[in-house]
């Protein structure tokens, strides 16, 4: 098949690249806005578009599948990043399946979040819980998920949605693990945690990921949540990091059971949908985590 990776030059997206391309033919499509060249594979196609204004007609061409990764994934710079949310999550978004349905693309895969539940009672949540975000990038994403189904039922797209928990690995360069270690990098007595360390999510390792969305797009094209079974709260992920760099800092928080505005308390999600396809995650969240903060101390991706 001819596939292609908006968001290719990215965490997620570049590795989805990499894997995709052992069994098709892959074009990454991104504006290197975060993504970065370095992460794509000299002898993969590259267009470099923005998602927002430009024809993707002509890139999508030809292409049988397409993965939309591309979005600004900044979670936590809400409410000041509420204007490139809308328009990289929504207006891009739009774009997209606009050149979908101009160009014919029979399959496409959208990448979403756990924040599309918001502060959800009901854990591990389920995939039919409410749609309830309580952030803008929460928000887009949710109405990017809605815009794909009408398109699914109106232009006849076969849709995958995948919903991920935090997802980590070494070619992330944001995150609480990255910012933990940069912090105590720079100071390896004390240790600033956002909010009261008490946050409890669930964390996936990149490789896990990959072979999750791939079992997702291949089984019934449905929504999927793809997460780990458990969960790690800020203070265990911290004691990871610490434990990794040999360092014993004093933990100060800032204070509050959530770490910014439109952040939740705890996140884990049902997996056994996903599952049932035969998927199955090999690491646990502090697994994830541990292996992460490995590969970026050691500078490995
Ligand atoms: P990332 O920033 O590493 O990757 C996003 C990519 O999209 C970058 O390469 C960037 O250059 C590109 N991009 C951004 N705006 C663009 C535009 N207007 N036109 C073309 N390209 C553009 O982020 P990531 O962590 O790899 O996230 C990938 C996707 O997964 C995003 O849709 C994100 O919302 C979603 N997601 C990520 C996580 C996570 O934990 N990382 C969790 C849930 C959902």
């Amino acid at each position: 098949m001819k596939v292609v990776v908006t968001g290719g030059a990215g965490f997620i997206g570049s590795r989805l690249a990499e894997k995709l391309q052992e069994s098709h033919e892959v074009t990454v499509l991104d504006n290197l806005s975060s993504g970065t060249e370095e992460n794509i594979s000299e002898d993969m196609e590259m267009v470099e578009a923005d998602i927002k204004h430009d024809n993707l007609e002509e890139a999508f061409q030809d292409a049988d599948a397409v993965f939309h990764f591309a979005a600004n994934p900044k979670v936590n710079t809400f409410p000041e990043n509420r204007q490139k949310d809308f328009d990289e999550n929504l207006k891009g978004t739009k774009n997209v399946l606009e050149a979908c349905e101009e160009a014919g693309v029979e399959e496409l895969v959208f990448a979403s979040s756990s924040v599309v539940y918001g502060e959800e009672t009901e854990i591990p949540t389920p995939e039919d819980a409410n749609l309830d975000p309580i952030s803008m990038y929460g928000a887009t994403k949710a109405g990017g998920e809605h815009m794909c189904q009408v398109y699914q039922q109106i232009f006849d797209i076969n849709l995958t949605v995948v919903r991920l928990a935090n997802i980590v690995g070494g070619r992330n360069r944001k995150g609480v693990i990255y910012d933990f270690i940069h912090k105590l990098q720079e100071n390896p007595e004390r240790l600033e945690i956002l909010g009261n360390g008490k946050q409890r999510k669930s964390y996936l390792h990149i490789e896990d990921t990959v072979d999750g969305i791939l079992a997702a797009w291949r089984s019934d094209k449905t929504v999927f949540n793809v997460g780990s079974r458990d969960s790690i709260d800020v203070d265990g992920i911290a004691d990871v990091i610490a434990d990794e760099m040999g360092l014993n800092p004093v933990y100060e928080y800032t204070g509050g059971e959530k770490g910014w505005d439109g952040d939740v308390p705890e996140m884990r999600l049902e997996i056994e949908k996903l599952v049932s396809t035969g998927w199955e995650p090999r690491h646990n969240s502090k697994e994830s985590v541990r292996k992460t903060t490995r590969e970026l101390l050691e500078g490995r991706q």
